[in-house]
């Protein structure tokens, strides 16, 4: 089963938990038990799974990525001016595979799936959540 999210962003760099919108995805395909993929199709954003309880912790990792990669200093800067948003979503990578167990997201205590927007504000950020498994 394949479906999408449209997301609107309102910043610059931020993270959105889609937790909620995966796991209704997933009570839908009626999956009892398998796998479960969410890909951001772009190539400024990314997919993580970390903890969103702290909501430090998100604007900690959007800090430690912007110390790790300056802003306008590359060779694609000279083209639209976001080479560090390419960069940074491509160390994060594009997506995220969660088991599911019980028609749920077999996610730890403090997981949460977040699409991180790294070139926004944007209106219109598709991510496709793919599921596989057996049903009941
Ligand atoms: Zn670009």
């Amino acid at each position: 089963m394949r479906d999408e999210i449209i997301l609107s962003t309102s910043k610059k760099q931020e993270l959105i938990d889609i937790t909620p919108r995966i796991s209704s995805i997933i009570k839908k395909s009626k999956v009892e038990s398998g796998i479960c993929n969410v890909f951001a199709a772009h190539a400024t954003a990314a997919i993580i799974i970390n903890e969103n309880y702290d909501p430090n912790i998100c604007l900690d990792l959007l800090d430690a990525l912007d110390k790790l990669v300056p802003s306008g200093v590359w060779r694609h800067d000279r083209i639209d001016g976001n080479a560090d948003s390419h960069i940074k979503s491509a160390i994060l990578g594009p997506s995220e595979t969660i088991p599911i167990r019980n028609n749920k997201l077999d996610l730890g205590r403090w997981q949460a799936v977040q699409f991180c927007e790294l070139d926004g504000p944007r209106h219109d950020r598709k991510i496709i959540v793919t599921i596989t498994g057996d049903g009941y």
